[in-house]
């Protein structure tokens, strides 16, 4: 749906410079993924489960790089994930989910 994705991206434009204040350099990573590769990553290990919000393109990760080290470390990236989830009671940080970190994941769930 291109209005809940609209609002989704709104919220990435105020995590991007909200991690600019807090220091934290971004590089981007995935955004959209097919199906296939959904499948893919769940039959690697790579993925948990079977559907994702990127299938929807309604989640995206990032990499960190805080005084230039790339870091996925769940306490360094705690205030943006903090953020995130302040921006929206729909926006989920990766970092907070219950069955396995992943921290580099931002998502709106509806
Ligand atoms: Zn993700």
């Amino acid at each position: 749906m291109v209005s809940e994705q609209w609002k989704f991206l709104q919220d990435v434009s105020l995590l991007i410079n909200k991690a600019k204040e807090l220091g934290i350099v971004l590089t981007g990573g995935e955004l959209y993924r097919s199906r296939e590769q959904q499948l893919s990553y769940f039959h690697s290990g790579k993925s948990k489960t079977k559907t994702s919000q990127h299938m929807k393109r309604l989640a995206i990760d990032f990499n960190f790089f805080i005084d230039g080290q790339l870091t996925y470390e769940k306490e360094k990236i705690q205030p943006l994930g903090e953020y995130w989830e302040g921006l929206s009671p729909a926006n989920r940080w990766g970092g907070n989910f219950k069955n396995f970190t992943d921290t580099p994941h931002f998502e709106r769930f509806l």
